[in-house]
C-alpha cells in the first residue's frame, strides 16, 4: 500500500512548492498572445489533474492543496503542445527551461 503523498503522476516527492495550477496560469498568460485554442487544450488538461488525488502540502502561492510536481505538469504540457501547437512547443521548452528527457511514467 502506497501513502497518497508526493506526486501523483511519477511518485517522488513534490519539493518545488509550487502547484501546477501557478505554472499553469503562467504558461496560459503567454500562450493567450500566441494561440488561443492552445489554452483550451492546456485547460482541459488541467481539469484532468486537478481530479487526481493530493498531496497533504499547500502551494506557497495560492495556497491550494498539491497533487503533480510542476517538472511532470510541465513535461504533461510540452508533450500537448507537441502535438497540437508544434510551432509554439520549442520557444515553451527555452522559456520555462523543460528538460524533455526527464522519466516518462
Ligand atoms: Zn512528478
Ligand atoms: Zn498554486
Amino acid at each position: 500500500m502506497k501513502y497518497n503523498s508526493g506526486c501523483m503522476l511519477c511518485e517522488g516527492p513534490i519539493v518545488n512548492l509550487i502547484c501546477f495550477r501557478c505554472m499553469g496560469d503562467e504558461i496560459k498568460v503567454w500562450l493567450q498572445g500566441k494561440d488561443k485554442k492552445l489554452v483550451k487544450v492546456l485547460e482541459g488538461n488541467d481539469f484532468l489533474l486537478k481530479s487526481y488525488n493530493r498531496d497533504g502540502r499547500i502551494c506557497i502561492e495560492c495556497g491550494r492543496e498539491m497533487n503533480v510536481c510542476v517538472d511532470c505538469y510541465a513535461y504533461e504540457v510540452s508533450e500537448l503542445l507537441e502535438l497540437y501547437g508544434p510551432h509554439v512547443s520549442n520557444e515553451f521548452k527555452q522559456l520555462f527551461n523543460i528538460q524533455v528527457e526527464r522519466h516518462r511514467y
